[in-house]
């Protein structure tokens, strides 16, 4: 069988490595001359909507997946009706606009900060009147990693943010106050079966994700488990999807999915006995779901702008490396290290080592 993937960054890298074992083989559309996943996969070097190529991709793949939410709507028309396109166009559509996503949330009686669409300063002005400081602007489409985001204070902040976010389509949401940030990692597959992972605690720094940790028995799994199966019922989805919510006490409020497999569920790559790799590949050829069951203590660190020495990272007996082969620049993903361990003392240690290392602490 052969799998497609829109996009040629690290996650279709790591679709790759968890795929060959099972015997599959990956054709990526990217543009870039060093795509990550060229080592791994045979590359059609072009646009992700360039017609010619996606031609090709439709004639020889069996099924077709991304990497990333922002895929051109153009380059999924193109394919739909040629090959099976998951997971589905519509969970798509939804995940790439903050607008459809909170309302599909409230739709389904889920919880979300409070939230106003804005197309003018005016009706941010008059938004604001319900919605209440602190609050955050976003831009409906295209946002990641806390960009195309501002904080607004108080009303002073509101005609500068409308500004900076230069009058794009936008989203004004209230801050929640959250006790953690949490993250739910779930496949499911073309007829239906769905596996959901034990949920990861995550820590973000400029909006970035720098750690996760999964959380077994977490009293909160029950309904992180009930949110994510709604969502996916709803949106009939095939494949993985990464959820990310607030912890309020014992409330969970959504903040965005993504239709695609997750930072936050790196662990599972040595930290479960099936990981969100596999799983996804599995449940977009409609074969059976991995268990998704912890194997001890797990977590991840991702490294950003610059790497630690090999060495320095395996030295830790638990610890896994995995580099994508990027070249350092700053802000940008080069890689993560997994930490699994039984010995609570141990993975302890370890874990306060590697955040050291990789310069989140
Ligand atoms: P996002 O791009 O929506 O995932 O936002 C990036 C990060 O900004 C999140 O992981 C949170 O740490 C923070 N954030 C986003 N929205 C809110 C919100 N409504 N209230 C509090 N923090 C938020």
């Amino acid at each position: 069988m052969v799998i497609g993937i829109i996009g040629g960054g690290q996650l279709a890298r790591m679709l790759a490595l968890a795929g060959y074992p099972l015997g599959l083989k990956f054709i990526v559309l990217e543009p870039a001359a060093d795509a990550c996943a060229a080592p791994v996969a045979e590359q059609l070097r072009g646009d992700y909507d360039d017609e010619t190529l996606l031609a090709e991709l439709a004639s020889r793949c069996d099924v077709v997946t991304y990497e990333f939410e922002n895929v051109p709507a153009r380059a999924v028309e193109l394919l739909i009706g040629k090959v099976p396109v998951y997971p589905p166009p519509e969970a798509l559509a939804t995940a790439q606009d903050r607008l459809f996503e909170k309302t599909l949330c409230r739709d389904l009686g889920i919880a979300t900060a409070p939230f106003a669409p804005v197309n003018s300063l005016q009706e941010l002005q008059d938004a604001m009147t319900t919605i209440g400081y602190p609050a955050i602007l976003k831009t409906r489409r295209e946002g990641y990693d806390g960009k195309g985001q501002v904080v607004l204070r108080n009303r002073d902040d509101l005609s500068k943010a409308w500004k900076q976010l230069r009058g794009v389509a936008a989203i004004v949401e209230g801050f929640v106050a959250f006790d953690r940030e949490i993250s739910v990692i779930a496949a499911r597959s073309v007829s239906g079966e769905l596996k959901v992972y034990d949920l990861a605690e995550n820590i973000h720094k400029d909006g970035i994700l720098r750690l996760s940790q999964a959380r077994e028995n977490d009293p909160l799994q029950a309904k992180a488990r009930q949110i994510v199966g709604d969502l996916m019922d709803k949106l009939e989805y095939v494949g993985v999807i990464g959820l990310e919510l607030f912890q309020c006490g014992d409330e969970l409020i959504v903040n965005e999915f993504a239709p695609r497999v997750h930072n936050s569920g790196h662990w599972t790559q040595n930290g479960a006995l099936t990981c969100q790799f596999e799983n996804h590949l599995r449940a977009i050829l409609n074969w059976p779901l991995g268990a998704t069951d912890l194997k001890g203590r797990a977590a991840m660190v991702n490294l950003i702008g610059d790497m630690p020495v090999s060495q320095d990272v395996l030295r830790h007996s638990h610890a896994h490396l995995h580099d994508y082969g990027k070249e350092p620049r700053a802000g940008r993903k080069l890689g993560h290290i997994n930490l699994c361990a039984s010995d609570e003392t141990l993975y302890a240690e370890q874990l306060q080592a590697l955040r050291k290392l990789a310069g989140e602490i």
